[in-house]
């Protein structure tokens, strides 16, 4: 089971943006930008291209309706998306709020938010779904 199965299945605890029944939005514990968020199928496959079409192209809608909400919850001019999975091998899309292209950084030192500001942030990202 991978790490993010288990937080899917809650065993391990995330700040939960949205799920239904094929895929899952969580913040990611050690964000390159404010609201950094990750979007994962629930079906454990590694690679995201390995993912049939139909899965991979319900997982582009779902993280559409995700990135809207982040828009309108955090400031910043775009959102970004990278797909990286040297890390966690389970499928999953970074959407990462951007106000310049070095916003998204990998290489940089991670941002760090407390508790209590991880939870505002998810909140403010879910209020905005639609
Ligand atoms: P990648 O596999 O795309 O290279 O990186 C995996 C991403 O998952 C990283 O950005 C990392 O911070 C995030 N991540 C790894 N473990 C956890 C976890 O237990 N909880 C959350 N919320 N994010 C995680």
């Amino acid at each position: 089971m991978t790490i993010f199965s288990k937080i899917i299945a809650g065993d391990i605890p995330c700040y939960k943006i949205a799920e239904d029944d094929r895929y899952f939005a969580f913040l990611d514990i050690n964000p390159v930008a404010k609201g950094h968020v990750l979007v994962v199928p629930k079906q454990e496959t590694d690679y995201l291209f390995d993912l049939d079409d139909t899965l991979l192209s319900g997982m582009t809608l779902f993280a559409k309706r995700i990135a809207k909400a982040q828009k309108k919850a955090i400031a910043c001019r775009r959102i970004g998306v990278a797909v990286l999975g040297m890390e966690v091998p389970h499928a999953h899309i970074h959407l990462i709020p951007l106000n310049q292209e070095t916003d998204l950084n990998f290489f940089k030192p991670k941002q760090s938010f407390s508790p209590d500001e991880m939870q505002a942030i998810a909140a403010a990202i879910r209020a905005e779904l639609e």
